[in-house]
């Protein structure tokens, strides 16, 4: 089934709004299996209107038009469907009685011209969901269909995900369930993650179901999207579940979480499961490090606390730091067992670096070390990391609770499998 969004308003062609309706139902369609092949914007012309819903129709089997539903001058995309569709325009008395009844229940007075929202063209259906005064239309012309909801992005929304969604699947003959799976992975550059999954997603070509799909999500690493369809909620689950360990074989442990857990959670849970305690010593992440952990709720189960140790002094007085180069593999050795003896905790988290502008003690920006005491076993490493301060700052958290991650996956050399 190929559909065409069009967007309707003079105001997203001078820039003045952006056209984020057609972004958001053009993943919902993606997302349901269906192609959307073209996105055309309009302004509130009737004739480039008009041409623009008979182009889409000759190019595809389904248009979902947003915006020029309103009650004033401008809004005259019913008119435009009632040119393409040959009918007359006709006044829906079951339309005008709850839109009656939207102004009544907020005690207000229904201005005339919200009539005009009634008027609904010969062999069109209103859309079942009205959450404002706007009625959504669903138009047959030939054997295609355009689907017409206001700009108003949240009646939008659920015009789309309820009615519009349901018949075009409907149309579609498209299997009844469709979901979603996401792994996260850390580690990887995207280039690297394609290469790996090339003669997988050919494969996967061949019957396009389930299909794999990468997304680039910065410091929260790159998330790789499973989308199976069939006809119940069990068999997508196989087809999912499947599918996700055939990945899993491939990535191994840089997919380290589902969907929504997050590095820190996945920490925290391993944490758990091994009954160990954490405690950090921060100087380049200032906190961030103890911040991304407490913001997991039940972290308390886990987290000891943490020391900001960014003075020199604090360093040598508090986490028994020699003295000596502060960028370096010592003093993070000795940040993590300090804290983790400090702190009495199991485990001991560093951090030491050079988050910039400029260098320090002759390091380049972006030198960071970090290190990871368990009982009496400390290690450590040097990571070199791109981007501005802020950059620099996140890459190290996110780095340091992945190294984390990794050891106690492994711990006593035994694997466990990811919570
Ligand atoms: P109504 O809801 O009364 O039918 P409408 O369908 O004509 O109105 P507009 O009046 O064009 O919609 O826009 C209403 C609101 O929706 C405005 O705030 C506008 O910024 C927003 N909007 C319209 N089109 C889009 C779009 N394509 N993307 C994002 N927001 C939009
Ligand atoms: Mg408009």
């Amino acid at each position: 089934m190929r559909c065409e969004i069009i967007a309707v308003g003079t105001e997203l062609l001078l820039g003045q709004t952006i056209d984020s309706n057609s972004a958001w139902i053009a993943e919902q369609l993606a997302l349901a299996g269906l192609d959307a092949h073209f996105q055309t914007r309009v302004g509130d012309n009737m004739e480039r209107m008009v041409s623009s819903i008979r182009l889409a129709l000759e190019r595809n089997e389904a248009v979902i038009m947003c915006g020029g539903l309103g009650p004033t001058q401008d809004d005259i995309t019913r008119f435009a469907l009632a040119e393409v569709m040959g009918s007359a325009l006709r006044r829906d008395p079951a339309l005008v009685a709850r839109i009656g009844e939207r102004f009544r229940s907020r005690g207000r007075e229904m201005p005339g011209n919200n009539l005009l929202q009634a008027d609904v063209p010969d062999g069109a259906t209103p859309i079942a969901e009205m959450p404002g005064t706007a009625p959504g239309l669903i138009c047959p012309v030939g054997d295609g269909v355009v689907y017409a909801v206001p700009g108003v992005p949240s009646e939008m929304k659920q015009m789309i995900s309820g009615t519009v969604l349901r018949d075009l699947k409907l149309r579609a003959g498209v299997a009844a369930v469709i979901k979603s799976r996401t792994l996260r992975t850390w580690g990887y550059a995207e280039s690297k993650l394609a290469e790996l999954l090339t003669a997988r997603i050919e494969a996967l070509d061949a019957t396009g179901n389930p299909t794999l799909a990468f997304l680039a999500s910065g410091i929260e690493g790159i998330k790789v999207r499973i989308t199976a369809k069939a006809a119940s909620e069990t068999e997508v689950g196989k087809l999912l579940s499947e599918e996700e360990r055939r990945v899993r074989a491939i990535l191994g442990d840089t997919v380290f979480g589902v969907d929504e857990q997050t590095m820190e959670s996945v920490v925290i849970n391993l944490l758990r499961q091994a009954s160990l305690s954490l405690a950090t010593a921060e100087s380049l992440t200032g906190g961030l490090l103890g911040a991304r952990i407490t913001d997991i709720p039940g972290a308390s189960d886990v987290f000891r606390g943490g020391l900001v140790a960014y003075a020199n002094e604090l360093k040598q007085q508090m986490l028994g730091v020699p003295p000596g180069p502060v960028v370096s593999e010592t003093t993070a050795i000795h940040m993590a067992a300090g804290v983790r003896r400090l702190l009495n905790a199991d485990v001991g988290l560093a951090t030491t670096g050079v988050a910039g502008p400029s260098e320090q003690e002759g390091q380049a920006v972006g030198t960071v070390y970090v290190a990871l005491a368990i009982g009496e076993q400390v290690e450590a490493r040097r990571l070199q990391l791109g981007g501005n301060r802020k950059q620099i700052r996140q890459f190290a958290v996110i780095g340091i609770l992945n190294m984390l991650r990794r050891r106690l996956l492994t711990i006593d050399d035994q694997p466990r499998a990811a919570p």
